[in-house]
């Protein structure tokens, strides 16, 4: 009823790596009743770093079969069984992906070791297979290869099983019919307290560090979706034996959530953050005169040496902000940057350019609208503006005041307080971290506030 597995690949993530060797125990609940071992011809050179670690060379494999040829017989080892491997997403996710590749659609129950390890033996240092098998004086032969790996975790579900007198197993087969599966490391109590709130949660690792922070409208909705199968990001193994802990604070609305997830990714540099490429990424709208002598507008990555007259987090909130003044300022849609391509505005049909794409303007009276627009931009950034919406209770608001546009200031108040004086409002918010991605998410925030209220400008 149980099969033991244990794989070797060509490096650790599902999406880009294959599987080089694969061993399957059948166990039956008291003991291992069969077993079954084959390399695999991954079709690829395995990097010397994996050899190094596995024993594996790409000569080895070389006659063995693709895995499209073992498919059959593996998926007959594993049907109608519950899947169980030390770190089971590891296996599992890797063997999903070469059935779904060989054009077969498996799936099954599995049980992680590493989990139950941790509910049945507590208190170890180290739930590493090496360490749990030498905790309990399994000896491992071939540690590593997939042969001796399997064989060790199915002694060890063995011992497992004998220890479960509560019937724990039992229990988690029936639980995780659902499709969230916990990192191994993670304490199902920090999931199950996690509130249906707005707000930011950062991942730990084992000594506390900060791995990621996130935001989210819901937070235990969202954590949730980060450990669901379907994730590709979040179902690589690394990160997901890397969270030990999850932390979170409520914000009550979104923007709060922006501005304290921009700060904790700025406090703490979090590693997955970083790994994260868009999150660097800045987008501005810049101006420069044409050889024709227009102002031109261009939305474009923020980069150290630029200077943008504003800044968004992504390039569809920097388009929806120039759309609004281009037909406002009766822009022309190309010389505006909205419009790429040799056509002018009256061949597009657009209703406000007044010609200047097609030279029916001169450049003296068109780039005095551009001016006048950005003009407006530097009045706007001179106000005050402060925003108010839900607070963590309901006894309470959550208030951001812009400052001048150069000070940003967050907190909650009673839902009693008075939002129109400035000075005393400075006083009893907190003042946000002066960095481009707070700003930004300002900027963005702003362009469509969703659940705050503009309550002074
Ligand atoms: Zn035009």
């Amino acid at each position: 009823m149980f099969a033991v597995v244990d794989i070797e690949t060509t490096g650790g993530y599902a999406a880009y790596h294959r599987i080089t060797e694969i061993a399957i125990y059948h166990h039956d609940g008291k003991q291992i009743t069969d077993f079954f071992y084959t390399l695999v011809n991954p079709g690829r050179k395995i990097p010397s770093f994996i050899t190094g670690l596995t024993g594996i060379t790409t000569s080895m494999v070389e006659d063995a079969p693709a895995f499209e040829e073992v498919a059959e017989d593996i998926l007959r080892l594993l049907e109608g069984r519950i899947f169980v491997a030390h770190n089971a997403h590891f296996d599992y996710s890797f063997l999903k992906k070469e059935f779904e590749a060989a054009g077969i659609s498996w799936q099954s129950k599995k049980l992680c070791t590493v989990r139950l390890s941790r509910r049945l033996v507590p208190g170890l240092r180290s739930y590493s297979l090496g360490s749990l098998a030498e905790a309990l004086g399994i000896p491992v032969h071939n540690r590593h290869r997939a042969g001796g790996d399997a064989e060790a975790t199915a002694h060890i579900f063995t011992r497992l099983l004998q220890r479960d007198k509560e019937g724990y197993i039992q229990q988690l087969l029936k639980r995780n019919s659902g499709e969230t599966i916990l990192p191994p490391n993670l304490p199902r109590w920090e999931f199950d307290r996690l509130p249906a709130a707005p707000g930011i949660y950062f991942f730990h690792d084992s000594r506390n560090r900060i791995i990621y922070v996130g935001k989210a409208h819901h937070i235990k909705k969202r954590v949730a979706g980060h450990f669901t199968g379907v994730s590709r990001q979040w179902s690589q193994s690394r990160i997901r034996n890397e969270i030990h802990h999850i932390t979170f604070e409520t914000t009550g609305c979104e923007l709060v959530a922006l501005i304290r997830e921009a700060e904790e990714i700025r406090k703490n540099w979090p590693k997955y953050n970083r790994a994260q490429k868009y999150r660097v990424e800045e987008w501005g709208i810049f101006v420069y005169e044409d050889r024709n002598g227009y102002l031109r507008l261009v939305i474009g990555m923020v980069g150290r040496h630029t200077s943008p007259v504003m800044c968004f987090a992504t390039r569809g909130d920097a388009w929806n902000f120039l759309w609004q003044k281009v037909q406002q300022y009766e822009l022309c849609m190309r010389l505006g940057g909205l419009q790429e391509g040799v056509h002018t505005c009256s061949e597009a049909e657009t209703g406000f350019c007044r010609g200047a794409c097609a030279g029916r303007e001169t450049p003296r009276a068109y780039n005095k609208r551009v001016q006048n627009m950005l003009k407006s931009l530097d009045e706007a950034a001179r106000h005050t503006i402060i925003l108010a919406g839900k607070g963590r209770t309901s006894a309470e608001q959550a208030v951001v005041m812009i400052e001048n546009g150069r000070q940003v200031y967050y907190g909650f108040l009673s839902c009693r307080a008075k939002l129109n004086q400035p000075g005393r409002l400075r006083k009893k918010l907190t003042a946000a971290m002066d960095i481009p991605a707070v700003w930004q998410a300002v900027n963005s925030y702003l362009l469509n506030p969703r659940d705050m209220q503009i309550k002074a400008l």
